[in-house]
């Protein structure tokens, strides 16, 4: 459990006057709309998309720990104490022919980041030992390229996929990129893959900003083939590219309508080399107003913090759950370092949260069948 203290300056005579330490008040008329949807929320309504954007335009700090405490208040009553640890391992690096603009792996930057083929199975069952020892529920392959087609590739990642989930180690996902051909998800599926993620990165209006060698439509054309074949879906996105909080009102509405059942969050960590390296980065209040908005339109959903955490959030990072995390990706990223696992579990304690699941609760979601 996560409670948020009334300030000292707090009035419990006239709720209206809450305030935070620094006395900054919360407007009567902003809370009550606050709380009013709230309140929908927990009742199992939907927000609608006016209600959505003036929550990601909130700017005082006082509405902003209003809107922290009500995302805090959600997360717990859809998901308890609970939260869902994730990990991942590189099954191939760098060199890959896309050009999204954040990324270290793309051979149009010169970047530090190692490039190798697709690994055997050895690295990846070390890589599900680590994860299993650190209670992580699933294990995700990633390969750096455009996507993944019939032929002797698709032949190993199943080979590799069958190998892991035979192990028992942890559940075997996948982030294998653009799926063109509902066969190819098809055979995913019954190499036992439970879950895929295939992020949307940001609002379609804003996509051809950050990539152009493909389509918005085409990542959600690859969720569609996915779902079809019945494999969840984690897809989420990075903020911090520059989009506005339009862009990011519109992400979180679009992963509603596909029906996403995990939404990771990334917060660009820019990286030497790439187009985004100078983006300034993100006040770590505006990520977690951030997070919190995506709880309140996706209140049933996993809400997963992943790259760029402890670069961007530093010494407030516990402060996800109270913004309505309910997942965390552990162990290192893919190009970038994270904050050593022993210390994320330590926090989780600290916090009275539980990351001990032995199998992730696809079941409690929201089922939805249509895409945006
Ligand atoms: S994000 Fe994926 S598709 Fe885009 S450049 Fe990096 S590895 Fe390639």
């Amino acid at each position: 459990m996560i409670c948020f203290f009334f300030p000292r300056s707090a009035s419990r005579e006239n709720p209206f006057m809450l305030s935070t330490m620094i006395d900054a008040q919360v407007d009567a008329t902003t809370r009550s709309r606050m709380a009013a949807i709230g309140e929908k929320v927990l009742a199992g309504e939907k927000i609608d998309r006016s209600d959505g954007e003036w929550l990601f335009r909130l700017s005082a700090t006082a509405d902003i720990f209003d809107l922290l405490a009500w995302a805090n208040r959600i997360r717990e009553h859809f998901k308890g104490n609970k939260i869902h640890l994730c990990s991942i391992v590189n099954v191939k690096a760098g060199g890959c022919s896309e050009n999204c603009r954040f990324c270290a792996q793309s051979a149009a930057y010169q970047t530090d980041s190692p490039r190798y083929g697709l690994v055997d199975l050895p690295p990846v069952l070390k890589a599900a030992d680590e994860a299993k020892s650190n209670g992580v529920t699933a294990l995700g392959l990633v390969a750096a390229w455009k996507g993944i087609e019939e032929g002797p590739v698709l032949d190993e990642i199943c080979s590799r996929l069958e190998d892991l989930k035979n192990s028992g180690k942890t559940r075997p996902d996948a982030s294998l990129g653009i799926i063109k051909n509902p066969r190819v998800a098809n055979r995913l599926k019954s190499a036992g893959l439970e879950c895929y993620n295939h992020n949307l990165e940001s609002s379609r209006q804003f996509f051809p900003r950050v990539c152009t060698t493909h389509s918005y439509e085409d990542r959600v054309e690859t969720i569609q083939h996915l779902k079809n074949a019945g494999i969840k879906i984690c897809s989420g996105g990075i903020i911090g590219m520059g989009e506005t909080e339009a862009d990011r009102c519109d992400l979180a509405f679009a992963l509603r309508d596909l029906g996403v059942h995990i939404v990771p969050i990334n917060i660009l960590n820019p990286i030497e080399g790439t187009p985004f390296a100078q983006n300034l980065p993100l006040e770590p209040l505006k990520i977690l107003q951030t997070i919190a908005c995506f709880r309140l339109i996706l209140p049933r959903q996993e809400i997963m913090i992943a790259g760029g955490r402890s670069v961007n959030l530093r010494d407030m990072q516990s402060m996800i759950f109270m913004a309505g995390a309910s997942a965390l990706m552990v162990g290192n990223y893919l190009t970038t370092l994270n904050q050593p696992v022993e210390k994320d579990l330590q926090m989780l304690k600290d916090l009275g949260l539980d990351p001990s699941w032995d199998k992730h609760g696809f079941s409690d979601q929201e089922e939805t069948t249509g895409c945006a």
